[in-house]
């Protein structure tokens, strides 16, 4: 540590113990943040009780969104942040209470956060609680840190050495005449940009230098020694950036801080980016998908023909309408304000009425059982205490922004980051920080969006729709929607399919200019809209929906009748379900029960980990939600590979897919799995027949040893032993289904990571997407050979991937022998109608062709749809 130059006389100040535990040198911590003494020098405890205290008397200056790090400023001006465990970030606040608020004066010993020592110690890296000077450099000439055990409030932890100011020197000292050092440029390697803890490390060892230092990003610069200034100017990830400094110790300075800003200022998972590498495939740390702005688009499709713009599939069926384009208005703000304590106000309520408001929607939906659509602003309602999103508009605030206009950078910030992410499923959350940040900006400047009027008939284009916009749409009125933006599992394609409606996401920018009131037919199930169409291909269309109304309704009607061939074969029909709604439905829709609960979605869309009594009450509700007796098959937590949770992290893998995925996972922190399966095994007597599947297995040791772990639960609780399966989703797991067939109790073909697994091709992939088809030959093969080891030992098998809701495989998989079909809600009455319409013997001669057949398109054309 560098003191000032000439420090006369020291003052010494006591600092006590934060927590109460065993002393530990701070170079001891297990991050190199801290034992690197970047944030400042300071000490570290292992906590043994559960109350951070304050160290000193002071006031305080910070507390982090995420309530585990506060800052007292010390009336000798010491800056001392208190920061409870290490990666605790991550946990958002769960598990914290704070006893005071910013600005509040504290005496030395004052409970300042009482925190769940249980919670921290399993959701965190470590308990090590650190107590750190943050303005060392500016302070302190030294600290002598004490040892052994401490008490909180009662022992003094160190003793810091002030640096007192120099005799006569008012203010700053001249700075040494000294020249102007630039660093080349240097792409932020820090996954979430330059946020409070790099900003402060950057901050902390520019102040160990004299020269006048600045950070730059284009026209943007901001003085380096400010953490203020540098967040502020809201560095992101992969962000070119420069250092430049004035004074005598330029040089060294840029050549120490130009590469710790390369190197990622001691971030864990930030890994250092030379200038010109490509975007793809980075992944960000802990498993999360890298906040990739720039990803390339995924190629969208286009038409040859002008009449016929192509997009996704979003929502099926057809619909047959006039055009009425949706535009979003723009709200005008203002940029600059210079009282920063009514904005913080303003922002604050304008939140808290947003948060009513969602509120009062979500109750309301509920109450219509609307429980799909009632989710979707239960999860608005988490985005506006997102401490991140919060973070970023109070430092605009902080920066002299009005509360609008540091809210609308915040979100649109925060959703482009999203709308980055190759993960589907999060890119499309993107719409909703639009959605709700947009609601919150009505509400700070008192401007309302225009909504639309729609007229019967409509067939609506945007860019986007927002989940607001399409809640409060008519389906009486609108005909059936499209988008620029979006994909198959955006919340607005879910919604679509809740109510019916058809729906193409991602379709040509050109459809932005078709006139209103153009004629057009849409095409959910093709994904396409087709423009100056003919009265008489409109006629055609009216007809072919009036006879697949038709049909659905006569499907619907024998729901409940078994899916029997006219040979007299049955096969069990049951839903794969994702929570409680979906069991509800699949009831309604004729499921002979559940052949796929994917339990992690219970998980989702959560801060923190379900516990035990969260998620024993989930299964224990979806098992009563079905008939009794019925089976409910319960996959334990398949995350990794392109499910990532932010509070289990998975460090970065070169191939995430063949890496740490499903049982590996539970394997890896057993801890998870046991915990689950005693939330199973609690449901047990709920009234379904509860059966365990663990997903990704692909070794028999891998089984045995999830076996062991569920069998150890299952004595300890008492409970009657419980079928256990495995998915078949790995080759190497259909080849030894004979020697698999031994131990587990039944397998299910996860048809979307078998294919993907036996085509090595991902099965995201936009360009591969045509070809990674489940009813390649070599996929129904290994489907097969399953079915052969299976059946040898008395077992059953069931499909629960999309192939079973595919009408072209049903025929195949009845021929091959497949027990079960498990298929998404919607698919139930249609399927169970099919397999009736079929003999087993007809679907084994077809299954015979195809199994010899040469691709997934001759298969194909085996069992051709029907147009209808
Ligand atoms: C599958 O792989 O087919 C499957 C059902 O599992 P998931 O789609 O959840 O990976
Ligand atoms: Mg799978």
């Amino acid at each position: 540590m560098s003191a000032p130059a000439s420090a006369p006389t020291a003052t010494r100040v006591s600092l006590l113990a934060p927590v109460t535990g065993v002393l530990v040198p701070i170079e001891q911590v297990p991050d190199p943040v801290f034992a690197g003494r970047m944030v400042g020098d300071g000490i570290s405890i292992d906590p043994l009780e559960n109350t951070l205290v304050a160290p000193c008397d002071g006031e305080v200056v910070h507390l982090h969104p995420s309530l585990h790090a506060l800052t007292i400023r010390s009336p000798e001006g010491l800056e001392v942040l208190t920061h409870i465990g290490l990666d605790t970030v991550r946990m958002r606040g769960e598990g914290f209470t704070v006893q005071v608020k910013v600005g509040d004066q504290v005496k030395a010993g004052d409970p300042l956060i009482v925190f769940d020592l249980d919670m921290v110690a399993t959701q965190a890296k470590s308990l090590l609680t650190q107590m750190v000077i943050a303005n060392t450099a500016d302070m302190l000439s030294g600290l002598e840190p004490e040892t052994g055990f401490v008490t909180a409030g009662k022992s003094v932890a160190a003793v810091a050495i002030l640096a007192e100011a120099v005799e006569g020197a008012e203010g700053a000292a001249p700075r040494q005449p000294g020249k102007k050092v630039t660093s080349d440029a240097i792409i932020v390697p820090n996954p979430v940009g330059l946020h409070a803890r790099p900003a402060s490390v950057l901050s902390n060892l520019a102040a160990q230098y004299e020269s006048d230092i600045t950070l730059h990003r284009g026209e943007d610069q901001g003085n380096a020694k400010s953490v203020m200034a540098i967040m502020g100017m809201e560095v992101r990830f992969r962000d070119k950036v420069r250092i430049s400094a004035y004074g005598a110790d330029a040089d060294e300075a840029i050549k120490d801080l130009a590469e710790q800003l390369r190197i990622g200022l001691g971030e864990e998972g930030a890994v250092p980016i030379e200038e010109g590498a490509t975007e793809e495939g980075t992944t960000g740390p802990s498993g999360t998908p890298a906040p990739v702005a720039a990803v390339a688009p995924a190629p969208r499709r286009r038409s040859d023909d002008p009449n016929v713009l192509l997009g996704v599939s979003a929502s099926p069926g057809l619909g047959v309408g006039t055009v009425l384009q949706i535009r979003h208005e723009e709200i005008d703000v203002e940029e600059n304000s210079n009282d920063r304590h009514r904005e913080r106000r303003k922002l604050n309520d304008s939140i808290d009425r947003s948060l009513v408001q969602l509120t009062a929607l979500e109750d309301r939906l509920a109450s219509q059982a609307d429980a799909e659509k009632a989710a979707i602003f239960a999860a608005h309602r988490e985005i506006l205490r997102d401490p991140e999103l919060l973070d970023l508009a109070n430092s605009g605030i902080d920066k002299g922004k009005t509360a609008a206009y540091a809210w609308r950078s915040a979100y649109t910030n925060y959703a482009d980051k999203l709308a980055g992410l190759k993960n589907e499923l999060l890119a499309g959350r993107a719409i909703d920080v639009r959605d709700v940040g947009s609601r919150v900006l009505e509400e700070i400047t008192g401007q309302r969006r225009e909504k639309a009027l729609i007229p019967p008939g409509s067939i609506l284009v945007a860019e986007d729709l927002t989940p607001s916009d399409t809640a409060s749409l008519d389906p009486s009125k609108v005909a059936g929607f499209c988008t620029t933006a979006g994909g198959a599992s955006s919340h607005v394609a879910i919604l679509a399919r809740a109510l019916d409606i058809p729906a193409v996401a991602g379709i040509e920018p050109r459809a932005l200019d078709i006139p209103e009131g153009t004629r057009v037919i849409l095409d959910g199930a093709k994904g396409t809209l087709r423009q100056n169409v003919t009265e008489e291909e409109v006629q055609r269309i009216r007809a072919r929906q009036e006879r697949q109304a038709q049909r659905r309704a006569v499907e619907l009607e024998h729901a409940d009748e078994p899916a029997t061939t006219t040979d007299g074969h049955h096969v069990e029909v049951v839903a794969n379900i994702g929570g409680l709604e979906d069991a509800q439905a699949g009831v309604t829709k004729g499921a002979e029960g559940v052949g796929l609960l994917r339990s992690e979605f219970v998980f989702l869309d959560r801060r923190s980990a379900p516990t035990e009594d969260e998620q024993a009450q989930i299964y224990t509700d979806i098992a009563k939600a079905l008939k009794p007796g019925q089976p409910l098959v319960i996959r334990t937590l398949d995350v990794g590979g392109d499910k990532p949770l932010p509070y289990l992290p998975i460090a970065p893998e070169e191939n995430p897919f063949l890496g740490q995925r499903g049982i590996r996972v539970g394997l890896d922190r057993p801890e998870i799995l046991r915990t689950q399966v005693r939330a199973i095994l609690r449901a047990a007597d709920a009234g379904a027949k509860i059966n365990v599947m663990f997903p990704m297995i692909s070794t028999i040791e891998d089984f045995r040893l999830a076996k062991a772990i569920f069998e150890e639960e299952r004595n300890a609780l008492g409970v009657m032993p419980v079928p256990v399966g495995i998915m078949c989703e790995v080759p190497s797991t259909a080849v030894m289904a004979h020697q698999f067939a031994a131990e587990v109790d039944f397998f299910s073909v996860g048809t979307n990571d078998l294919t993907q697994y036996t085509l090595a091709m991902d099965r995201g992939h936009p360009k591969l997407a045509p070809q990674v088809d489940a009813l390649n030959p070599a996929v129904l093969g290994l489907i097969a050979e399953c079915v052969r080891g299976a059946h040898a030992a008395g077992r059953w098998v069931g499909v629960c991937g999309g192939a079973a809701s595919d009408v072209q495989a049903v025929p195949l998989l009845v021929g091959i022998g497949v027990d079960e079909l498990s298929v998404s809600v919607p698919a139930i009455p249609s399927v169970k109608a099919l397999i009736r319409s079929l003999s087993l013997e007809r679907c084994q001669e077809l299954a015979a062709q195809a199994l010899g057949a040469e691709s997934a398109e001759a298969v194909r054309a085996l069992v051709p749809l029907d147009d209808d």
